[in-house]
C-alpha cells in the first residue's frame, strides 16, 4: 500500500493481521500490521503514534492508524457508562469542584481533551462562574472559590 506524504510516495510492508478494537470505529474490525519502509514513512508515522520500529495498525474498516499498543485493548467492546460518568461529572463540578481540575482528572484518565470538554458541556451546559483571583471557573450554581474562598463572578465556558 502506499501513501502520499507531501507528494512523496512512501512504502509500508504488511507484516501480521487479525481482529482488534477499534477505538473509532468503536467496533470489532479486521486490522493489518504494517511497517513502514523508509524515511518518509516514518514521517508520516510520526503524524500519529507509533511503535519504535515503525510498525503501525491500520483498521481495514475506517482506514485509522494506530500504535501497536491498541491490540493489547480488549476485543469485547467496553460499554464506558457515559451516562454515570456524565453524572459524577455534573455531581462533582456543581459540589464546587473546578472545571479545569476536572478536564485534568478525565484527561488523566485516557480521556482526549476535546471529548473531556464535550462532556464537562454536557454535564453543565456553558455558562460558568469564575474566580476573580485564580480564574478558576466552575458550573454556575458555585458560589464561592474552591481554592481562594472568592466570590465569583458571572462567565462563559472558555
Ligand atoms: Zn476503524
Ligand atoms: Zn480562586
Amino acid at each position: 500500500m502506499l501513501f502520499i506524504v507531501f507528494g512523496t510516495k512512501v512504502k509500508t510492508e504488511d507484516i501480521g493481521g487479525g481482529e482488534f478494537f477499534c477505538p473509532s470505529c468503536q467496533a470489532k474490525r479486521k486490522y493489518v500490521r504494517k511497517r513502514a519502509k523508509n524515511y518518509f514513512a516514518l514521517y508520516f508515522v510520526a503524524l500519529f503514534p507509533v511503535s519504535d520500529g515503525g510498525e503501525f495498525i491500520e483498521c481495514q474498516h475506517c482506514g485509522r492508524s494506530y500504535n501497536p499498543d491498541v491490540l493489547q485493548r480488549k476485543l469485547s467492546k467496553p460499554q464506558p457508562d457515559v451516562a454515570r460518568l456524565l453524572n459524577d461529572v455534573k455531581s462533582r463540578l456543581e459540589h464546587g469542584y473546578p472545571v479545569e481540575y476536572m478536564i485534568r482528572d478525565l484527561t488523566d484518565d485516557g480521556i482526549d481533551l476535546d471529548v473531556a470538554r464535550n462532556i464537562i458541556h454536557m454535564a453543565i451546559g456553558d455558562q460558568r462562574k469564575i474566580c476573580p483571583e485564580c480564574e478558576l471557573t466552575y458550573a454556575p450554581n458555585v458560589l464561592g472559590c474552591a481554592d481562594c474562598d472568592r466570590t465569583l463572578r458571572d462567565g462563559q465556558e472558555k
